[in-house]
């Protein structure tokens, strides 16, 4: 067993957990990076976002991705997470230089980020594994999405805005996606994620958590262990929220289902205890690269050690 952050192979095993393919998958956490993980991890992760990915999930609000509720529902997460991260003060800095800025959506679905960042001004592009959401965001919404794995895309432009919305935790190889990003991404852009958050909810569901998806979720981050894996990289951490208190939004919830959602979503949100969080961070110049290694080192010996 190696860790597919840091290639430790000093890892714990926390439990086990029955995929949807009726395999048996084991959720691992190393002792070094502290990143928790699933494993062992798939070959490959194409044959898992067909068709019936989308319509058949639940958890996550894809249940009828199609519909109009589900649109609303998604865009209001989504504009929440950009306010709360105060990406609309860089996003009006950004204007100002340059009017038609370039965005990429990893992982958008049928695209309805992208179609709301185009009316928003920006010039928009997407990459989505799935074939039939990358065809229905091109016919139906006429956007520019290519129906390819992310490790595989190659652009010759820089964009000045990377977002990812509960993405990352799919791939088999992070830390190479995050790499390729600061590559992508032009100088001061910006880099946006949400991911499930490894943290007390999850510690205390296990099995149960709502996120505890195998093999589909492969890495399960928290502020703390995702923040020195992006600031390796160069990318520094401007803002981060958490939210969401392990309470599925559901339809025809019952009035008191909804008043103890509300309250257990911003008690958990205030408290930063949330089991998801969506962060910001910004490009900076390679030449600190040595500068900002050594003063991470340092700082994780302080934490680990
Ligand atoms: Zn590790």
């Amino acid at each position: 067993m190696e860790c597919g952050i840091c290639n430790s192979v000093n890892i714990e095993q926390i439990f086990k957990k029955k995929g949807k393919d009726n395999l048996f998958y084991t959720i691992i956490k190393c002792k070094d990076c502290k990143v928790v993980q699933t494993y062992p991890r798939p070959n490959s992760t194409e044959k898992l976002y067909d068709e019936l990915y989308f319509q058949k999930r639940t958890d996550r609000g894809y249940n009828q991705y199609f519909s109009e509720n589900t649109k609303k529902v998604l865009l209001n997460t989504w504009k929440l997470n950009l306010k709360d991260l105060k990406f609309f003060n860089y996003e009006s800095e950004i204007f100002k230089r340059n009017n038609n800025p370039k965005l990429l959506e990893i992982g958008c679905a049928g695209g309805f980020f992208l179609q709301y960042m185009r009316s928003r001004g920006w010039d928009v592009e997407g990459v989505e594994i799935s074939k039939v959401m990358s065809e229905l965001a091109r016919e139906n919404l006429k956007l520019k999405v290519f129906n390819i794995n992310f490790m595989d895309f190659n652009s010759s432009s820089t964009y000045d805005c990377i977002v990812l919305w509960a993405t990352i935790e799919h791939f088999l190889n992070p830390v190479e996606v995050f790499r390729k990003i600061y590559n992508l991404l032009s100088e001061n852009g910006i880099l946006i994620f949400s991911t499930c958050r490894w943290g007390w909810l999850a510690k205390i569901k296990k099995q149960n958590w709502r996120f505890m998806n195998v093999p589909e979720h492969l890495f399960f981050f928290n502020e703390k262990t995702i923040t020195p894996i992006l600031e390796n990289l160069c990318l520094k951490r401007i803002s981060y929220v958490t939210y969401g208190s392990g309470m599925t939004s559901k339809k025809n919830m019952s009035f008191f289902y909804k008043f103890f959602k509300t309250i257990a979503d911003s008690f958990v949100k205030k408290l930063n205890r949330g089991d998801m969080m969506a962060m910001m961070f910004q490009k900076t110049k390679s030449s600190n690269n040595f500068f900002i290694y050594f003063l991470n080192a340092y700082f994780l010996s302080f934490f680990y050690f």
